[in-house]
């Protein structure tokens, strides 16, 4: 798919002649990040302070290509003692070798033992919590599992996972996330699924509405943990974990496990398991620059970018919602064929742009900081932070979504001079 709208490439309304490495520069600018805090999809996440920074930090030259070394599986999928549907159904998805975090955690978690694990986004953690709970509840062994994620996009991902590896098993699932229609969950609690995949805030409410009773799950998969501690979720964690029944299957999955969460983990899990898959910082495959720009050329510098054919793909991070629509307006003006996720926008959008821009058939994400957490898209080639991020810690997330599997990827983030 083309990132313009006719098979000419857009062209620019005023005269910007100069090019954009003359833009570039890795000189510190001061006073940068003395911005008001963006509004967040998520209501219930606190104020972080904003911080200064410097932008030489957003400038690193990858040196040399990270290749993870070759991992030799001690499994197959064949050989998991789990029921032949499901083997089928891991077969039907392509998957031919179990990544390490599977290769590790499905044989605990096939034993109904609690794990922490520690694995980011693209290890394949997510099918290594779902193969083993699918086979737990068709052999009986666990009647329900409650799956929490910090964002609603992880949570959809997660169950549409779940759709290819639950195929003719019987079972059913639920999506309670924010931003979608609350009574067509409840209804469809009601015919007692037997996977809830859920966002905090959501859940919660759908306790206090007595459409959910926690104590009826007792296998909890809590997603992202440190992501969901970074939003503010921990209380709401804390509530959830407290009502779930104490014979329960415990899976903790998270990146890192900052001290708060090792608390958690002492008080809710049993004799857990630790397993750890070594992943790199994720961002260590991204290219970083700074571009420098003048206010009012911005939307001229940013179009001379995506016009490179080296921007196959890109994902353009703004501050606000606002601030989204009206430069996708702006591109959109100018030729460019985008698709643009925020927290104004309902669920059902937001699940449509992405699915535009995951098959191809969009080239150009505009986005707040909702998708800069666990969305996997393949080939994004350019992250370009049109805004700065609010702290460093958004920043890193956000170029996260370039430079993965195996490949470089450019991060680029405009400095206004
Ligand atoms: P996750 O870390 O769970 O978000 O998974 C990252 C990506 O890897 C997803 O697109 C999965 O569909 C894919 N994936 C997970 N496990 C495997 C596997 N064993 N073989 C091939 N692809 C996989």
């Amino acid at each position: 798919m083309s990132k313009y709208s006719s098979s000419s490439k857009p062209r620019r309304k005023s005269s910007f002649n100069s090019s954009n490495e003359k833009n570039r520069s890795a000189q510190p600018a001061k006073g940068m990040w003395s911005s008001n805090r963006s509004q967040n999809s998520n209501s219930r996440r606190p104020q972080r302070a904003v911080k200064k920074y410097d932008p030489s930090m957003f400038i690193k030259k990858v040196e040399e290509q990270q290749v993870s070394p070759v991992y030799i599986p001690k499994n197959m999928f064949a050989d998991f003692a789990i029921a032949d549907q499901i083997k089928k159904n891991i077969m039907d998805k392509g998957y031919e070798i179990p990544t390490p975090i599977q290769d590790q955690a499905i044989p605990i978690l096939l034993e109904g033992k609690d794990i922490i694990a520690t694995a980011n986004t693209g290890t394949g953690k997510t099918a290594a919590f779902l193969i083993p709970l699918i086979h737990n509840i068709v052999t009986k062994k666990t009647s329900r599992v409650l799956i929490i994620a910090p964002t609603r996009e992880l949570a959809d991902q997660i169950r549409m996972e779940l759709n290819g590896f639950k195929m003719h098993t019987g079972i059913r699932s639920v999506l309670c996330i924010g931003g979608a229609n609350i009574n067509f969950q409840i209804s469809n609690l009601r015919q007692n699924p037997e996977f809830v995949i859920g966002t905090p805030g959501r859940l919660i409410d759908l306790e206090e509405n007595r459409a959910i009773d926690f104590s009826k799950y007792d296998a909890i998969v809590l997603d992202e943990v440190d992501t969901m501690l970074d939003m503010g979720f921990i209380n709401d964690i804390k509530y959830i974990l407290n009502k779930l029944p104490s014979k329960r299957h415990s899976l903790f999955f998270s990146a890192t496990i900052p001290a708060e969460l090792r608390i958690v983990m002492d008080k809710f899990l049993r004799n857990p398991v630790m397993v750890s898959v070594k992943t790199r910082q994720s961002a260590e495959n991204v290219n970083q620059d700074v571009v420098r720009v003048g206010q009012k050329d911005r939307v001229d510098v940013l179009h001379d970018l995506l016009i490179k054919p080296e921007v196959t793909k890109s994902i353009i991070f703004v501050r606000t919602k606002r601030s989204a629509d009206q430069l996708a307006k702006i591109l959109r003006e100018r030729g460019f064929v985008v698709a643009t996720i925020h927290g104004n926008k309902s669920q059902a959008q937001r699940k449509k742009a992405l699915t535009l821009f995951r098959d191809d058939k969009v080239m150009i994400l505009l986005a707040t900081d909702v998708v800069a957490r666990g969305i996997d898209i393949d080939d994004v080639s350019h992250v370009i932070n049109f805004d700065l991020p609010q702290t460093y810690e958004d920043y890193i997330h956000r170029i996260g979504r370039t430079g993965r599997a195996g490949k470089v990827g450019q991060a680029l983030t405009f400095i206004v001079n």
